[in-house]
């Protein structure tokens, strides 16, 4: 078992008494009721209950005080939302004392882990030196080159959220070229600002036809006027993308996209889909927007940029780049950036490039994101991809693990997914039961089931990845002996290959960049 790569950090809190993960299964020792993946879910369900007596108590008296209980609708966990107390390395530790691997990481910010030593010194360093000044500060700039670096493009500004970093990044692709349209793809979250509330995850019966998917309004309080802006593409189909600019000559500003899509399970760009999209769209006189909120320095030390060599007019970055602190980065190419710079387009706020979150990103991006992190988070990558491959062939599961640098989720279909209709077909029920599993057996994988992926920080060890795929085991070995087909409702059919080519190649690259 290899030691944790960092010193944990001391902490003043008292340490509360911490129960491991139960042994996943169902209650009182019974075996596993043959029957639907609904009564595998209702057991789990109560074992989750049963080990969240405190957590239940918070909800019920937040409720009163927080609206839906909660500070953020997506912590509105089933069957409760889980409070947490601490995090220490690579685990959490919620209100009950339970302890897990947390491999959540707060949506994917928590690459660093938790009170890694490089952020604790660099946030508790500033802090005393000054927590907001709305001027900038050194450390904006050693950010701002470290960023050129990785990503490859010359400018940068700060904002505090990923949602603002796509909002700042939509208004300049306007502001560029004086036209209202974009383009977004169907499935891809962008944050929740207006223009990109469109088609995020629309139902089966809201969708329309493929080749001209609808443009469906994804929240309430979004003004159909702007959802009509927002025109919608699939996935991996240049030719939707052709389709849209030649129906509206001089009319779209640009693109924005996740170069790998990350909030439907993990699906990657088809060879010469991205660079495709950047030839169409500069061809029409549009710009491409890279959305690397999730995959910058998540998906490799450059993000998607450098692991499929693609380099956009504007990226996106956010979670990860702040060692868990709020912050996020828009950079640009001279002459995207230039229009920030001459005062076309204002980028501002109150708290863009403030120093508590300027100085986590130095110490992330120069400290603890390095070249070593990396090789370690690989060795896991791969040791989970295998354990948990290894598990879906020993079961006859239909699913298969795709994985890419730091992130990866295991899809309980056959077919390989290459859009959001395909991942729109998958039966989200194993999902969140295998998150109700991993959960009892003190694994926090992110909740709503389908959609989301595993982050290993740099503070994950191989005891970490093992309980991981121990867990796995159990949930698969419970479907099988419950007799349960996974995903696409077929029998259980041979299993995919582990870790998609196209992202073990992706690794390959990466690999030899670093
Ligand atoms: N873009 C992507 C790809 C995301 O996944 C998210 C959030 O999950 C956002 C943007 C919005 O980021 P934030 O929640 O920081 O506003």
């Amino acid at each position: 078992m290899a030691e944790p790569a960092f010193p944990m950090a001391s902490s003043n809190t008292p340490e509360p008494e911490v129960r491991l993960g139960a042994a996943p299964g169902p209650a009182a020792g019974q075996p596993p009721r043959p029957g639907s993946i609904g009564e595998l879910i209702a057991t789990q369900e109560e074992i989750f209950c049963d080990r969240q007596h405190e957590s239940r108590r918070l909800a019920q008296r937040a409720g009163l005080a927080l609206a839906g209980g909660v500070t953020s609708s997506w912590q509105i966990t089933r069957p409760q939302p889980v409070w947490l107390r601490h995090g220490k390395g690579s685990k959490i530790y919620d209100v009950d004392g339970n302890e897990y691997v947390d491999l959540h990481g707060g949506y994917g910010a928590a690459l660093a882990g938790h009170g890694h030593p490089a952020i604790v010194e660099a946030v508790g360093g500033q802090a005393a030196l000054g927590t907001h000044f709305a001027q900038p500060t050194p450390a904006a700039i050693l950010v701002a080159e470290d960023l050129t670096r990785r990503f490859g493009l010359p400018l940068w500004r700060f904002a505090n959220s990923g949602t603002e970093a796509t909002m700042d990044a939509v208004h300049l692709m306007r502001a560029i070229t004086g036209r209202d349209l974009i383009i977004k793809i169907e499935g891809c979250y962008h944050g929740h600002h207006d223009s990109v509330q469109v088609s995020v995850c629309p139902e089966a019966d809201e969708v329309g036809p493929a080749h001209k998917p609808s443009q469906v309004p994804s929240s309430t309080g979004i003004p159909r006027a702007i959802i009509d802006l927002t025109l919608v593409a699939g996935f991996n189909d240049l030719d939707g993308v052709a389709r849209l600019l030649d129906e509206n000559p001089g009319r779209v500003a640009g693109m924005i996209i996740e170069p790998i899509m990350m909030n439907a399970g993990i699906i990657l760009p088809e060879p010469g889909y991205l660079a495709g999209l950047k030839e169409l769209l500069h061809s029409a006189g549009a710009l491409l927007t890279f959305d690397e909120v999730k995959t910058g320095l998540t998906a490799g030390p450059g993000g998607a940029t450098g692991v499929t060599g693609v380099v956009p007019d504007v990226i996106c970055l956010a979670k990860a780049i702040g060692g868990g602190v709020s912050v996020a980065a828009i950079g640009g190419t001279e002459e995207a950036m230039g229009h920030v710079a001459a005062g076309d387009y204002e980028m501002v706020g109150t708290f863009n490039g403030n120093p508590l979150a300027m100085a986590a990103c130095r110490a992330m991006l120069c400290e603890v994101a390095t070249p070593a992190a990396y090789q370690r988070i690989e060795a896991l990558r791969q040791r989970a991809a295998a354990g948990l491959q290894r598990e879906i062939e020993r079961n006859g599961l239909a699913a298969q693990v795709v994985t890419v640098g730091a992130k990866g989720c295991v899809v309980f279909t056959a077919e390989p997914v290459r859009d959001f209709r395909g991942f729109l077909g998958i039966d989200d029920s194993y999902s969140h039961a295998h998150w109700l599993y991993q959960h009892n057996g003190g694994v926090f994988l992110p909740p709503w089931g389908k959609i989301e992926q595993w982050l290993i920080s740099v503070q994950h060890d191989e005891a970490d990845i093992d309980r991981l795929v121990t867990n796995f085991a159990t949930f698969a070995a419970a479907l099988r002996s419950a007799g349960v087909a996974t995903g696409s409702g077929r029998p259980a059919a041979a299993a995919q290959p582990p870790a998609s080519k196209g992202s073990a190649e992706a690794q390959d690259r990466l690999m030899t960049d670093l």
